[in-house]
């Protein structure tokens, strides 16, 4: 990773590494965190309950990256979560603000965005994102952090530049026109097989499983 951001000209410590450790048994998980690495994200809340106990005393934040389903959201909220990285819809949106209200706290966000248009993806379509931001003000609950994408999955480097290229311009966008404070800039995108890409192209946080856990067994 550093040296895809020497060769992007970018400083090392402006890209965090997430570890998506969907199907990774939590020994390993243990062992990349006392290795120094600090920041987790899981797909399904029943990973997060699986692997908590054997977890348990070491300090590391956590991400959900996976989809959300509105009748999960309690159960989430119990893993200490600090940041959803896959908001995608306005149910989703006051589904949460209701559980958080109730509960008297709130929790980081990012907006998940289908730069590919693919059908079989979540994520907002780009033309519908500033009004889901403008909807997202009024909540207090939740706090933006930034935006996220699944890149298109392709051997087509350029074309998988274009779904990166389209979020860092959404997301300079929404700040340039004043829709979200600067504050709310992470870019989170890229995976093992094109976080060069995604870090030329401004990614704050990649997502990275294959490249240092090894090839998952099953893909849930
Ligand atoms: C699995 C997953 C990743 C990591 O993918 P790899 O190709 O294994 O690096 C990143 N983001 C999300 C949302 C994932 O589900």
């Amino acid at each position: 990773m550093t040296l895809a951001c020497e060769k992007a000209g970018r400083e090392a410590g402006s890209v965090r590494l997430l570890l998506a450790t969907k199907t990774v048994a939590p020994d390993r998980i243990r062992t990349a965190i006392e290795a120094g690495e600090t920041l987790i994200g899981e797909n399904r809340i029943q990973e997060f309950a699986a692997k908590n106990p054997e977890l348990s005393g070491l300090k590391y934040e956590r991400h959900f990256i996976g989809h959300l389903q509105t009748n999960k959201i309690k159960d989430m909220l119990k893993y200490d979560v600090k940041c959803i990285q896959s908001l995608d819809s306005m149910e989703l949106m006051h589904s949460l603000d209701r559980r958080l209200q109730s509960e008297g706290r709130s929790i980081d966000v990012m907006v998940q965005v289908n730069t590919s248009f693919e059908a079989s993806k979540f994520g907002l379509n780009p033309g519908d994102v500033f009004s889901f931001l403008k909807e997202l003000k009024k909540y207090d609950t939740l706090k933006l952090k930034g935006f996220m994408t699944i890149g298109l999955f392709d051997s087509d480097t350029e074309a998988v530049r274009r779904s990166y290229t389209r979020l860092r311009e959404i997301r300079d966008r929404a700040i340039s026109e004043g829709i979200v404070p600067p504050e709310s800039s992470e870019l989170s995108m890229g995976m093992s097989s094109d976080l060069e890409t995604a870090i030329e192209e401004g990614a704050t946080i990649v997502r990275i499983g294959t490249a240092i856990f090894g090839t998952r067994t099953s893909n849930r």
